[in-house]
């Protein structure tokens, strides 16, 4: 009816101007944040075919007094939207340095998650550079996870970046790989070494056909590009066994551990029979 309808309408106003006021006072409350520690990286495993860990991805977590923990998924298009994604990238820059300083295994090497403005910012290179340099750590053990779309805009300067970055010893990554609505013209261009297929495709690809068909297609490009393939979301054994068969190359999902304030060591895999 007329009256039902605009009772929802009042409802759905009403939680949009919640939504909006809490945009408004996380953005508000995040540089404090910051300053108050609040702000965590944690890590997630990253193991290759014989169950052996390869490295972390460093993942956001915000620690909030009152909200408790808030999602990533929550804080961050605030944060890129208000630009402080700058100041706290580059703080998750420094953290993932300080692990590998920690860590001390010249083996092992941490994913950093870059955002479009980040990576937008003039500076970009020069400030990543002096990070890494004083931290002492070698630029080879750090990878940038970046995705499809972020590589469409300002095509001449980001690969200006992407190869100064490249050229002193980082490795890139293309995130969510498949998602994005993109040409495959940047593969050639641009110096990556890295697709990460997304859950997406990962969580259902043994019963669907299609996801399965991407998946396929996915590591036999990245094969024939000499990439290397990485499968997120992998939680079942099943799921790691088809994809070892495959020759997907790298795995990350719950099944190896979830994303810990730790440097957790993957959980081993059962020996399985085939
Ligand atoms: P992403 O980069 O695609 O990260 C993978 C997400 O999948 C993470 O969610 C991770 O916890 C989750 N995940 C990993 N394995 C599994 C699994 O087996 N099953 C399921 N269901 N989920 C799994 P998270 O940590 O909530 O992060 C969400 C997104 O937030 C990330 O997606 C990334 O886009 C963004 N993000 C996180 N940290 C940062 C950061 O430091 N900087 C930037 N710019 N973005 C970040
Ligand atoms: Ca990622
Ligand atoms: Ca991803
Ligand atoms: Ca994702």
């Amino acid at each position: 009816s007329k009256e039902q309808g605009r009772n929802r309408w009042y409802f759905f106003e009403q939680s949009m101007q919640h939504r909006i006021l809490l945009r408004q006072q996380l953005e508000a409350e995040m540089q404090t944040a910051l300053q108050q520690q609040q702000f965590k990286v944690y890590f997630q495993p990253k193991v290759d075919g014989s169950g052996k860990l390869t490295g972390y991805e460093a993942l956001l977590r915000w620690q909030h007094p009152e909200r408790g923990m808030i999602s990533p998924d929550e804080f961050i298009p605030i944060a890129e939207q208000s630009g402080f994604i700058i100041e706290l990238g580059h703080w998750v820059l420094m953290r993932a340095c300080q692990a590998l300083q920690q860590l001390s295994d010249s083996s092992l090497v941490i994913a950093i998650n870059v955002s479009k403005r980040q990576l937008q910012t003039d500076d970009f290179v020069e400030s990543t550079l002096a990070a890494v340099l004083s931290s002492g750590v070698p630029a080879s053990q750090l990878e940038f996870e970046i995705t499809e779309s972020m590589l469409m805009t300002d095509v001449e300067h980001t690969r200006d970046k992407l190869e100064k970055l490249h050229r002193q010893g980082i490795s890139f990554a293309v995130d969510d790989f498949g998602t994005g609505y993109s040409s495959l013209a940047f593969l050639k261009n641009l110096p990556i070494q890295v697709l990460k297929i997304d859950r997406s495709f990962v969580r259902d690809f043994l019963v669907d056909q299609k996801d399965y068909a991407i998946v396929d297609t996915i590591i036999s490009m990245a094969k024939a590009l000499n990439l290397t393939v990485v499968a997120e979301g992998v939680e079942t054994v099943e799921q790691f066994n088809m994809l070892s068969q495959m020759r997907c190359d790298l795995f990350q999902g719950y099944l190896f551990g979830r994303p810990a304030a730790d440097f957790a060591a993957p959980t081993l895999l059962q020996a399985t029979e085939n």
